[in-house]
């Protein structure tokens, strides 16, 4: 098996917070594993003609607390572990800030920089058809992830209603305004994050002005976190993206780097910058890093020389067991993905109960709902973090477990 497999990794999660359970202990092996995993292939003709075999997942971790719910990944590196994983955080995500879903996650093996427009549509309907029977506004309800976006939730919507002839919006979100998104919806991962680690910094006494960030991974999570952490006065002095990295002695316009980054395509050479190596990166003196990107990020081999005083995990599952174990010896702060990305899947529940209700609301109503439910699961967390004197990541996973197994206790072990 794979080295940091991410689907040990979500399993010794569980069995690490379940030593703080006041709950019932034997029903937590029901988490270890998803309730449904399908998989599918999806022939594709491609624009020169010829067929080609794509294979797509998804992952049912649990449903427990409401539907399953969590995004759709295309990238070359999918592999049914790493779903199996995203959709046990994504039942964790949901229960640990208290929204009414549970999880999943779907995958397609695909690099879609490859595709034309074309043919990223015709993958996107294949993949609703084989699936259709599986997800619904009350059953399961797909999102954007790492390279997928409103477009794509687009054609999900169109697919799935034109194979259902009903109008059903909350089948999936992350939609564009124009085809009943939620205001709020494209930056809200970032501002969730944003949230709780102005809280942290708070707690611990490091004001905004004081704090350097370096970000990896530049992105839709990454670029605009950086957007919202400049104008709130923090310094940006370093941001990698899948090319290389770069550094800076003075601060990092984010928009200006957005530019740079849409003519070269990567944030290299950018002005005021010097290149430095991903290793270089990751051991800079910041006080904040933040990993936007893909799972595996921090590991046994690099944790040590991070120096970074607190880690805001955009990405999902950047740290290892072993980095966590590191992180928590050297008293560096990570605040999880699960907590630290749930903005994402929050707004995505405002979306939903948007489409259901028919009445939609204004930006500030959803910012200021997405506010309550960031801080007051962030004060639950870290409150429950000293209350045992465990990490942030173990009282995540103890707060939310409390949650799905008292559920799981009142409705019976329903299979
Ligand atoms: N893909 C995002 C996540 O990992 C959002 C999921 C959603 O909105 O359902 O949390």
């Amino acid at each position: 098996m794979a080295k940091n497999n991410p689907f040990l990794t979500a399993q010794k999660q569980i069995d690490l917070a379940s030593k703080y359970l006041e709950i019932d202990h034997d029903l937590v092996e029901i988490l270890k594993e998803p309730q449904r995993v399908v998989e599918v292939a999806l022939p594709i003709r491609m624009d020169n003609g010829k067929i080609k075999i794509f294979r797509g997942f998804r992952s049912q971790h649990n449903n427990y607390r409401g539907p399953y719910k969590g995004g759709i990944r295309f990238h070359p590196d999918v592999n049914i572990d790493e779903i199996k994983a995203l959709s046990v955080w994504m039942t964790f995500k949901c229960a640990a800030v208290g929204i009414p879903f549970g999880g999943a996650k779907g995958g397609i093996i695909v690099d879609p920089h490859k595709l034309s427009k074309a043919e990223k549509e015709k993958l996107t309907r294949a993949y609703v058809d084989k699936i259709f029977e599986f997800i619904g506004p009350y059953k399961d309800i797909p999102a954007p992830d790492v390279y997928t976006d409103g477009q794509i939730m687009s054609w999900i919507l169109d697919e799935y209603n034109h194979i259902s002839r009903e109008h059903n919006p909350a089948v999936v979100t992350g939609k564009p305004v124009a085809v009943e998104g939620s205001l709020g919806r494209d930056t809200a991962t970032s501002m969730g994050g944003v949230i709780v680690l102005d809280k942290l910094l708070k707690r611990i006494g490091i004001e905004r002005d004081k704090a350097s960030v370096a970000i990896q991974g530049f992105g839709n999570a990454g670029a605009n976190v950086a957007d919202i952490l400049y104008h709130q006065g923090f310094k940006i002095v370093a941001v990698a993206d899948s090319k290389g990295a770069i550094v800076s002695r003075n601060q990092i316009d984010p928009h200006a780097l957005v530019e740079h980054k849409k003519k070269t395509g990567s944030v290299i050479g950018f002005e005021s910058t010097r290149t430095v190596s991903t290793d270089e990166f990751l051991k800079l003196d910041v006080t904040v890093i933040i990993p936007a990107a893909l799972e595996n990020v921090f590991t046994a081999e690099n944790a040590d020389s991070v120096k970074a005083k607190v880690i805001l995990e955009l990405a999902n599952g950047p740290s290892t067991i072993e980095a966590d174990e590191i992180f928590h010896k050297k008293k560096i702060l990570v605040i999880p993905d699960i907590l630290a990305n749930a903005g994402g899947v929050t707004v995505s529940y405002f979306e939903w109960a948007q489409n259901l209700s028919r009445d939609y609301w204004t930006l500030e109503k959803v910012e200021s709902r997405l506010q309550e439910v960031m801080s007051s699961s962030f004060e639950t967390i870290y409150e429950k973090s000293l209350q045992h004197s465990i990490t942030m990541r173990v009282a995540a996973f103890v707060v939310a477990m409390e949650r799905i197994l008292s559920s799981i206790n009142l409705r019976g072990n329903g299979n």
